[in-house]
């Protein structure tokens, strides 16, 4: 058995979406404070935008940390990828209960 693969099929696509969500959130943040370090930018208007960038990201993965307490196919994938390397059937069924 292929355990890449079998990690692979059990993914979940609400965490794929709102992990993505979240790294947009953390590039955005990361690229505006750059672009503003490096034009010196400093003013009121900069530093507010910062905070709301940075309140977007903080958002962002607090929804993913929500879901993925609530949601038994990540607590799975998170249980299994602990597991690596001595996954097998008993590992999953563990994980179920
Ligand atoms: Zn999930």
């Amino acid at each position: 058995m292929n355990d890449e693969l079998y990690l692979e099929a059990l993914l979940c696509e609400e965490y794929e979406k709102l992990l993505k969500e979240c790294q947009r959130s953390l590039d955005q943040w990361n690229e505006r404070s750059e672009g503003m370090r490096q034009t010196h930018e400093n003013g009121e208007a900069a530093g507010r935008e910062l905070l709301r960038l940075q309140a977007g990201f903080a958002k962002s993965y607090t929804v993913l940390q929500r879901h993925v307490e609530r949601c038994q196919q990540c607590q799975l994938v998170a249980r299994m990828n602990q597991n690596i390397g001595q996954l097998s059937m008993d590992t999953l069924a563990a994980g179920v209960n």
